[in-house]
């Protein structure tokens, strides 16, 4: 199966180096701002936009012949020509999102300035090659990386797979590229362990609860990478708004405010990697809730924990990885009540308090964690077939009313008479 994957690995420059990466960045801002208001000049006496390849063409003749453009030649010509295509890819979104041809409403693309915007830039052309502890790129030659690229390295040598572009950014102080690869990955026919199912559900307390088929309890109880790092991200925010603005102190604690961000996001990612990668191994059917992470993030008192799981990303995590191990992505409907329901004899209670950690059942007395309750509902939600599929999945299955849930962002809330049928169908089966 041929897929499109990224490999990031953080670079380890010189400060000779560095001013490289600083220049192209800039050179790249500055292709962008100078073809906006070639642009946005044309459209004020023509009505109509430049395209990426007159953008091209326009430089090319531009560069050579005013004086103040001098310096282009320090910097790699890809450089330039990937800012244009930015640029126009740009503009044309946002004609689609004028026309309602696209979701989410987009703005008109905007000058960047230095210190506002990312820094990063992107090769397509060109060397782009890996090795050890290094990589090659057009123009800044062989740069150190930080990690070990043999993951890449390997697939390279052995031809199953092929870089397409390459994107440095620059994230508080560090650099990192990211390559874009063509990947030809073994497709298996069928999952490693044909049948397992596990119930997910991902809360706040524990990251992720799981409770797989014969009933072995899965808990991960989450770095909580923000909430530990808390104090100190106030002492630094303080610090950072107690300086001087535009004073070197100013500067030094925003860097270090910045990497501290950093390293939060990292111990996020790196967790929720390990976890999703495990699950998808070794379960043929991962079942989850469908949460509504934006109305979520809506309840002041739940937002930063809920935004310090990243449950949006666990699931994109999910939905991808149980693709490649040929299993199976269920997303339960978002008005499934799997912790309202008694796991044992399907009895509901129509109010249960988010304080209420521990289900107790009136009807059959279960006792048992809120987490572990819903988990075992959406395990059942596996066998009766009433879930929603994931792009992997195959058909969408009859009762779902067209709702593809992997196409769906978390957070975009289907319109009434979309919100399926599986937990009628979930509550019918049992
Ligand atoms: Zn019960």
């Amino acid at each position: 199966m041929q897929v499109t994957q990224a490999y990031r690995f953080a670079l380890d420059s010189t400060p000779a180096r560095r001013r490289a990466l600083a220049s192209h960045a800039g050179a790249a801002r500055f292709a962008w701002n100078w073809a906006l208001a070639a642009c946005t000049t044309r459209h004020k006496a023509e009505g109509k936009w430049w395209s990426a390849t007159e953008l091209h063409r326009l430089w090319n003749q531009t560069k050579k012949t005013d004086p103040t453009l001098g310096w282009w030649a320090e910097n790699s010509k890809c450089v330039y020509q990937e800012a244009f295509r930015d640029l126009d890819r740009a503009l044309r979104e946002f004609v689609r999102s004028r026309n309602g041809a696209r979701k989410g409403r987009l703005g008109f693309p905007r000058f960047k300035k230095r210190s506002q915007c990312r820094d990063s830039f992107r090769f397509s052309t060109g060397v782009m090659r890996c090795a050890g502890r290094t990589v090659a790129l057009p123009r800044l030659g062989t740069v150190a990386t930080h990690e070990s690229t043999r993951k890449l390295t390997r697939r390279l040598d052995n031809g199953t797979a092929r870089i397409l572009s390459a994107t440095v950014s620059r994230t508080a102080d560090r650099w990192h590229v990211s390559f874009t690869v063509h990947v030809e990955r073994p497709a298996p026919a069928r999952h490693a362990r044909p049948g397992s199912a596990v119930g997910v559900d991902l809360g706040v307390t524990t990251l992720l609860t799981g409770v797989a088929d014969g009933g072995t309890v899965i808990e991960i109880p989450g770095p909580k990478a923000l909430r530990t790092r808390l104090r100190k991200l106030a002492r630094l925010s303080r610090v950072h708004a107690r300086a001087q603005p535009g004073s070197a102190n100013r500067a030094k604690a925003a860097a270090r405010l910045a990497r501290h961000h950093a390293r939060v996001t990292h111990v996020r990612t790196d967790t929720l990697h390990k976890v999703t990668s495990a699950l998808a191994a070794r379960y043929e059917t991962v079942v989850i809730e469908d949460l509504n992470v934006t109305g979520m993030l809506a309840n002041r008192r739940l937002a930063r924990a809920i935004a310090d799981q990243g449950f949006g990303q666990a699931r994109r995590m999910l939905t991808y990885k149980t693709g490649w191990n040929a299993g199976t992505l269920l997303i339960a409907d978002r008005w499934f009540p799997s912790s309202k329901t008694c796991s044992d004899c399907g009895r509901r209670k129509p109010n249960l308090a988010l304080s209420e950690r521990v289900y107790r059942c009136g009807g059959c007395g279960l006792v048992a964690g809120r987490d572990v309750n819903a988990a075992r509902n959406l395990l059942v939600l596996a066998a009766s077939g009433a879930e929603s599929p994931n792009a992997c999945g195959g058909d969408v299955r009859p009762g779902l009313a067209g709702r593809s849930p992997a196409k769906q962002e978390p957070g975009t809330t289907p319109g009434v008479g979309e919100t399926g049928t599986a937990a009628a169908q979930a509550t019918a089966t049992r």
